[in-house]
């Protein structure tokens, strides 16, 4: 898509208003989390412009249409998603068309990208997608390389409109890889990251800045801060509203708030812990095992999130029953009887039992008391116990987080996943001693 001379650059950026439509009973209906407001609100905080209004509709019609109207009174640009697939609840391009009093007209190159579509899967197409084969008369279509129904981009009015499948599969490389670059060429975002962004671990949000206030000072009112807290790690943003820090003097900032931080510090930008450690892993040429009973697989779902996992993750066992402890993991009998499945001794023996398993180099085991009732042995909920094995030693740790079980459970994966990347750490910069230790760490 060329970009148009409709619609020149007006204001500043952080001053262009954005509004987000997302469209759909299921979302008011609590049957599916609104994952475009986040996907999209930090896509589009990464380039400097912060979401006006998120606005969440039904399916109905008329509601759509008042909703519609609204946001395109008041914003610059609005994007909106969801409705525009091929049935009867299906209604966001005919109300939106409605409203901006522009006609519907039938698209062949869209229909013949919707019958290859179907073709390519060996499926033949009903009548009722060809109705996502209109698009405005004085409007562009976004091509939609994960699915039958395509973006559709309008600029009308001084003012930007991009509509946007509901899948997240089909929406997020729409935005990311046609919407934004083109948004950005019209200069409604910039065409770069807005800050630069640290993220830590291990310490808490007042102690972060407490530790970091020295550093912040010198640059006075020209730097602006933001913490976010997100279960066990803190992200610090750092920018320059007023433009008089360039990004590369931003990056040094970050970069001596790094070297202040030490192993507190995780990386400079958006990577996951998850995607750390198997960095660090591949790089040592290790491989991993993981054992879960309180975090359910969540531990071993954060690394086959990403690509190319079976070259460092041997793989993983969620394990509840003793049997299973010990037919899985071969932890004796009497240790279960002993100190019970929630408890250091086990830990230590399902860390060892999975790397042994599974022929890791490393393995973490994560076991504890997540649900409502006190466990046994005086355990409060919110128990956990981490177990690292490692070539050199096996570890236990046991940490107590209060809260609902969706919590423990983040809070316990990322607990673990730290205390990994702690380590392979230490092994990179040679500071660990090879005689094999154990212990529990207090
Ligand atoms: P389709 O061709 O699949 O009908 P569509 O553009 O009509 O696409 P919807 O029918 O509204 O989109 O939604 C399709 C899928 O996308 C549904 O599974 C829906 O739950 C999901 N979805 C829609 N909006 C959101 C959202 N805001 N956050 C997360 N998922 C969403």
């Amino acid at each position: 898509m060329a970009p148009s001379a409709n619609t020149a650059p007006r204001k500043p950026v952080a001053q262009v208003r954005y509004e987000l439509l997302t469209l759909g009973d299921e979302l008011l209906l609590g049957l599916t989390a609104n994952t475009h407001l986040t996907f999209i609100g930090q896509q589009l905080g990464r380039r400097g412009v912060t979401l006006e209004r998120n606005v969440t509709t039904t399916d109905d019609a008329a509601t759509i249409a008042r909703q519609f109207r609204e946001s395109w009174a008041r914003a610059d640009v609005v994007i909106t998603t969801g409705g525009l697939g091929p049935t009867c609840d299906d209604r966001t391009r005919e109300v939106v068309a409605e409203v901006l009093g522009q006609k519907l007209v039938f698209d062949p190159a869209i229909e013949q990208a919707i019958t290859d579509r179907f073709a390519s899967f060996g499926r033949k197409m009903t009548p009722n997608n060809l109705k996502q084969a209109y698009k405005f008369d004085r409007g562009e279509v976004i091509p939609n390389a994960h699915g039958t129904a395509p973006g559709l981009w309008v600029e009308q009015d001084g003012k930007v409109l991009a509509m946007l499948p509901g899948p997240p599969n089909e929406m997020q490389p729409m935005l990311v890889n046609q919407v934004l670059p083109r948004l950005a060429q019209l200069g409604l975002l910039l065409d770069r990251e807005a800050y630069v962004q640290f993220r830590t671990a291990g310490v808490g949000e007042s102690a972060l800045e407490a530790k970091l206030q020295p550093i912040f000072d010198r640059q006075g009112d020209a730097l602006s801060i933001a913490f976010c807290a997100h279960q066990g790690m803190v992200d610090c943003r750092l920018s320059s509203p007023s433009g008089r820090l360039s990004l590369a003097e931003l990056d040094a900032v970050a970069h001596e708030c790094g070297r202040l931080l030490g192993e507190d510090l995780t990386c400079y930008g958006h990577d996951t812990l998850a995607k750390i450690v198997s960095e660090l892993l591949r790089a040592q040429e290790k491989r991993l095992a993981l054992v879960e009973t309180a975090t359910g697989g969540l531990l071993a779902n954060a690394f086959t999130e990403l690509g190319g996992a079976c070259k460092f993750f041997a793989g993983g066992v969620v394990c509840c029953s003793n049997d299973a402890h010990m037919q899985l993991l071969d932890v004796p009998e009497c240790l279960l009887q002993q100190h019970g499945a929630v408890s250091d001794e086990c830990a230590v023996a399902m860390a060892t039992g999975a790397a042994e398993t599974l022929g890791a180099d490393y393995a973490l085991a994560v076991t504890g008391f997540g649900g409502e009732t006190m466990g046994p042995g005086g355990n409060p909920i919110g128990t956990i116990f981490v177990a690292l094995h490692a070539p050199h030693g096996v570890w236990s740790k046991k940490l107590s987080y209060p809260g609902p079980r969706p919590t423990v459970k983040v809070r316990a994966v990322n607990a673990a996943l730290d205390w990994l990347r702690r380590e392979l750490l230490r092994v990179a910069h040679g500071a660990v001693t090879p005689t094999r230790r154990t212990g529990v760490i207090q």
